[in-house]
């Protein structure tokens, strides 16, 4: 179980988050909806441990190991995973080299032939409809909004973590894309028994996913829990009520 108890974040001098309360078991599909400014960056970036967010209260476990004091590296060897809302381009280094050393910095027991490496980085770009070249070209250079969302899908079925953090994984998606990472995500969870937190502003994508938690993030506070009924009421209504 992934468990978020009283987290206080503050950036600089700025408060941001005020008391989150979030425990995630494995298998599970939560989403984080919140307007523009709510802390659910802030949020997914504290999880994984950033420098920038100063935590001041609250405690954050995986499977009641606390992860406070660890850094995002040891982090993610526990098996936590962030994917960006804006995906940055690193020129010189081709995404099969990325893939290839994260899994090993992750994974330093398991042996995996290139040969065998690559054809399950071809297998999970086929996932998300990405064509098997990308893997040579440099991380997310020159990749559109939708394929920089859709490499990140490929980096969560490639490093298989415990718990993976989607942060608006679906803004900037076609309705096709949005389908496709809809279902990848889908997969993922049915496999390997990943848990989900989904930060979004968008319905559509949750009507997909089916959650089975919706929290409403305001001012860095969770102001709502519920079910996909939560949802409905948001996009009648807006956040305003709430
Ligand atoms: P969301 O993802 O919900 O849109 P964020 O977590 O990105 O919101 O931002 C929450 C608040 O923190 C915003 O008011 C934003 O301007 C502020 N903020 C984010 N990053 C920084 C930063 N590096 N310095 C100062 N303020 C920041
Ligand atoms: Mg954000």
């Amino acid at each position: 179980m992934l468990k978020i108890i009283n987290l206080h974040v503050q950036i600089g001098n700025k408060k941001i988050l005020n008391g989150i309360n979030i425990s995630i078991n494995s298998g599970e599909i939560h989403a984080v909806m919140g307007p523009n400014g709510a802390g659910k960056t802030t949020l997914a970036m504290s999880l994984m441990g950033h420098p920038g967010y100063k935590k001041i209260d609250g405690e954050i476990s995986i499977n009641n190991k606390d992860i406070i004091s660890l850094l995002p590296e040891e982090r993610a060897r526990i098996g936590l995973f962030v994917s960006f809302q804006q995906p940055i381009e690193i020129s010189g280094v081709s995404f099969l080299s990325f893939l290839r050393t994260a899994h090993k910095a992750l994974y330093p027991d398991i042996k995996i032939p290139l040969s065998q490496f690559k054809q399950s980085v071809i297998n999970a770009l086929k996932v998300v409809h990405l064509d098997e070249n990308f893997m040579q070209r440099s991380i997310n250079e020159g990749f559109s909004g939708g394929e920089k969302k859709r490499a990140e899908i490929v980096q969560l079925i490639i490093l298989q973590p415990k718990f993976a953090i989607l942060d608006e994984i679906d803004s900037g998606l076609d309705i096709d894309s949005l389908k496709i990472v809809a279902e990848a995500v889908i997969e993922v969870v049915k496999q390997q028994k990943v848990g989900i937190l989904i930060i979004t502003h968008y319905q559509r994508i949750l009507h997909y996913l089916k959650p089975d938690k919706v929290h409403v993030l305001i001012d860095g506070q969770i102001k709502s829990t519920g079910t996909i009924s939560l949802v409905k009421k948001i996009e009648k209504d807006g956040y305003a009520k709430i």
